[in-house]
């Protein structure tokens, strides 16, 4: 569609939200105990919301087809149908004229909070705009398509609450607009004293269905307060695994390790057994148009319920995993692996998504952040495991299979990842002159280190060879053509943002 780019919003003005000084945006999230009423009115919302995206992506992809269409009839530019807007206020104002003309909108449109649609006529507009730009080249990440209706079957339920009633009731309730009173799975007490005592304020609250339960997700303004470092001097350098979770080695020289608890594999067994009822009886068929039965259904929820709670067990572990370590290091070194070169990988991608690096890296991106501590990512293609973290050689060669460190040069034996670990403190240490990450000035949190003159390339995705067995092309360094050890200039090409 070429010259829809041109049409949207015409402003290029992106406005976002920015926080008083001294306070920072984040996001609660509260389980809900709704009663069947409510539970009703949110699914309600939810299904509203969805219609009245995809009523904006219609309206306006309309106006394109028709456009492509008069192109054809030979209608010259000026005399064919104008370029729709997508803009919010646009959409609003167009919805608003429909929902009292449509005779499908006309008869409902009342029973939902007008927040409803306008959660999906703001997701319609955001995603025409990701589309736009994406096609401009101003978006990163892969290619936006264009927008597409959203299925009453696949669609997520979610809706956002912006204006009117929006507040906790009490540590157990909290008041939305049309939906009245819900009650809270858990206690909100904490939430309710930092409201009254004007240390928060609630922004937003988005209601969603996850996991087989609804949640309401408080976005809010909250009082930035720093808990500094217990140890603010010392730096820990983190080597993530599928065998063990964590090991941390710290610039002092001690080792911690979090074990990996593998909770997908401790399930498998009950979902083999789960979805093998749940293929024994009869489900939906899109071809044949038949419907499931509601033993289908039954066993279905079963096998959901167990990946809900591998979720949830995963989850708790990674949050307490990572509360520690910017809670007692003033710096924390990780390494930026390739996630999504290592999930490539068919014998390890099960256990490296089960371990969820990317959610570890977030939070402890964040938790170093509100402990004013300082997040050092390391160069992808540094060689942690392969340096000696005595004396810097760097071996050639390190099969994931070896477990145990050992160098060549001056005979160092340790364990593989402790060795690693050693080697991403080491580049904190290295760095320290940059600034000491201490409480009060959070500065520069992140900052990517360049490598040290290692590998020239720690994974190859293109062409992988077959049979390499156990190796991972993710995880496992290979190199062209280096066949000798080098020794390493540690510390001076190095740099922090
Ligand atoms: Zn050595």
């Amino acid at each position: 569609m070429s010259g829809a780019e041109s049409a949207g919003s015409g402003k290029e003005k992106r406005r976002r939200f920015e926080a008083r000084p001294g306070f920072h945006v984040v996001g609660h999230r509260l389980a809900l105990d709704p009663n069947a009423s409510v539970l009703r009115a949110l699914a309600s919302h939810c299904g509203a919301a969805r219609v009245a995206y995809n009523w904006a992506v219609r309206h306006v992809l309309a106006s394109w087809s028709q456009r492509a269409a008069e192109e054809t009839y030979g209608i010259c530019e000026a005399e064919r149908v104008p370029w729709r807007s997508w803009s919010l206020p646009s959409l609003r104002k167009a919805f608003n004229e429909a929902k009292h003309t449509d005779p499908f909108l006309r008869q409902w449109w009342a029973q939902n909070s007008k927040e409803a649609y306008n959660t999906g006529l703001a997701n319609a507009a955001a995603a025409f705009d990701n589309y736009a730009r994406s096609r401009r080249g101003e978006r990163k990440g892969v290619a936006m398509g264009r927008p597409r209706l959203k299925s009453k079957r696949k669609a997520r339920l979610a809706c956002r609450f912006t204006t009117g009633t929006i507040r906790l009731d009490d540590r157990r309730h909290i008041v939305l607009p049309r939906l009245g009173r819900i009650r809270l799975h858990e206690n909100a007490q904490p939430l309710v004293d930092a409201i009254s005592a004007g240390g928060m304020r609630i922004l937003s609250v988005t209601v969603r269905f996850e996991r087989g339960r609804w949640f309401a997700v408080l976005q809010t303004e909250e009082r930035r307060t720093i808990t500094p470092a217990t140890r603010p001097g010392t730096a820990v350098g983190i080597d993530l695994g599928v065998k063990t979770l964590l090991v941390m080695a710290d610039s002092t020289g001690k080792v911690r390790e979090v074990a990996n608890p593998k909770h997908y594999d401790q399930a498998l067994t009950q979902l083999r057994k789960a979805s093998r009822t749940v293929s024994r009886r009869r489900g939906p068929d899109r071809r044949t148009g038949q419907a499931p039965s509601r033993r289908w259904e039954k066993a279905d929820a079963v096998r959901n319920r167990v990946h809900h709670r591998v979720a949830n067990l995963r989850e708790n572990h990674l949050h307490q995993a990572t509360a520690h370590i910017p809670a007692e290091y003033g710096t924390v070194v990780v390494e930026d692996l390739n996630v999504k070169g290592m999930v490539r990988n068919r014998r390890l991608s099960r256990r490296i998504s089960d371990a969820a690096f990317g959610e570890l890296r977030r939070q402890l991106t964040y938790k170093t952040q509100r402990h004013g501590g300082r997040l050092i990512v390391a160069d992808r293609w540094m060689p942690s495991s392969k340096t000696c973290s005595r004396c810097g050689v760097v071996k050639a060669k390190l099969p994931l299979g070896m477990r145990v460190f050992e160098c060549d040069a001056c005979g160092f034996a340790l364990d593989r990842d402790a060795n690693a670990g050693h080697n991403l403190a080491a580049l904190a240490v290295a760095n320290r002159e940059t600034g000491t990450g201490v409480a009060g000035d959070p500065g520069p949190t992140l900052a990517v280190v360049p490598k040290p003159r290692g590998a020239e390339q720690k994974t190859r995705t293109t062409r992988t060879r077959k049979g390499t067995g156990t190796r991972a092309a993710g995880a496992t360094p290979r190199q062209r053509t280096e066949t000798r050890d080098r020794r390493q200039d540690t510390g001076h090409e190095q740099l922090v943002l």
